[in-house]
């Protein structure tokens, strides 16, 4: 097997509060390989956000490893090292600087990489914006001039400018309409074929993910509960969280709603949320939790070389609940 371009280990990252400590990640651990596109799933504050920063550079981990082609990452990195991993945010109407103009935002990685000069640029963004679908009309527009859509392409350029070999995506289509939504998604997979990207997908929605995606990790405050190939952990979701999170996935067709796992939905709004365990983070919202959940923390368990479930009521535990109507 490849060498892994990032290798994520047991990364901590928490925030001093005036009152507490957030355990933002919570000991993270994972590889992602050349040309692969993982997705980061999780709902709001699990944590996505922090794992992107630390990749980034532009937080400090608390303790763990990280690492980029063995090269260690730090906030402090060599330049090169940075060229190589550039970041998709998501919103696109705050990303771009509203007194630069197309051009003169695209051209900023190429500046800092001192790539070209001032005419080369020129073209080299003109050629971006054609490669992201956008005439070279738009150069010297501002940002205002430009829908959500065009915004999140002339990011997306700005991203690919230096040739990296890694993006982290966060949320890069959240902020837009559904039906732009899914242009930019076959723009950014069109994008990663023609040039053998790799890419951390971060997400809070599971239904982007499922025709992009060649793994998931499911995050929940801050620990990776379920990490899988795509198809593993649609097919078969281990984890109760990742259950709920896919049976809540609105369908259009009757096919698609059998193949949702079962989800006992009624028995989960009975669960009190405010109760803290020191277990399983879900067990509070977890309908199968037993003694054992709220007593321990789970590891991450092997199913099979493809999938990895942080849950103590794996290996059909939870289906056999479920059949035998103790749910
Ligand atoms: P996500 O991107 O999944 O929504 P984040 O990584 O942004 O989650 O946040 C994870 C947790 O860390 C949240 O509880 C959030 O409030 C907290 N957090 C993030 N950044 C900071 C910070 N700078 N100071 C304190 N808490 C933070
Ligand atoms: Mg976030």
């Amino acid at each position: 097997m490849a060498e892994p371009l990032i290798k994520v280990e047991q990364l901590i990252k928490h925030y001093a509060t005036r009152s507490s400590v957030v355990k933002a990640l919570d000991g993270i651990s994972l590889e992602v390989f050349p040309g692969e596109i993982v997705a980061v799933v999780g709902e709001s504050g699990s944590g996505k956000t922090t794992l992107a920063n630390l990749i980034l550079g532009t937080e400090q981990a608390s303790s763990g490893s990280l690492k980029f082609q063995n090269q260690v990452l730090n906030m402090k990195r060599p330049l090169e090292l940075r060229r190589q991993i550039q970041y998709v945010q998501q919103n696109p109407m705050t990303t771009l600087n509203p007194r630069r103009t197309i051009f003169q935002s695209v051209r900023v990685p190429l500046q800092t990489h001192r790539v070209g000069n001032s005419q080369e640029q020129r073209k080299r963004v003109a050629d971006l914006l054609e490669l992201v679908g956008m005439s070279r009309d738009y150069l010297d527009r501002a940002p205002s001039a430009l829908s959500g859509g065009q915004r999140q392409r002339v990011a997306i350029a700005r991203a690919l400018a230096v040739e990296p070999k890694l993006v982290v995506l966060d949320e890069p289509t959240s902020a837009l309409d559904v039906s732009v939504q899914a242009k930019v998604l076959a723009l950014l997979v069109e994008l990663q074929t023609k040039f053998n990207l790799t890419y951390i997908f971060i997400t809070h929605d599971l239904s982007v993910v499922r025709n992009i995606a060649n793994r998931v990790a499911v995050m929940y405050q801050g620990k990776i509960v379920e990490l899988g190939s795509t198809l593993n952990v649609f097919q078969n979701p281990e984890h109760p969280y990742t259950r709920m999170l896919i049976s809540s996935i609105p369908v259009i067709s009757e096919e698609e709603e059998k193949l949702k796992p079962e989800w006992p939905w009624e028995r989960n709004l009975a669960l009190d949320s405010s109760k803290k365990s020191l277990g399983c983070a879900f067990a509070p919202r977890c309908p199968f939790a037993e003694t054992l959940c709220w007593e321990q923390i789970p590891e991450l368990y092997h199913l099979n070389e493809h999938h990895q479930s942080a849950c103590h009521m794996i290996s059909g535990k939870i289906q056999n609940k479920l059949e035998k109507g103790f749910i």
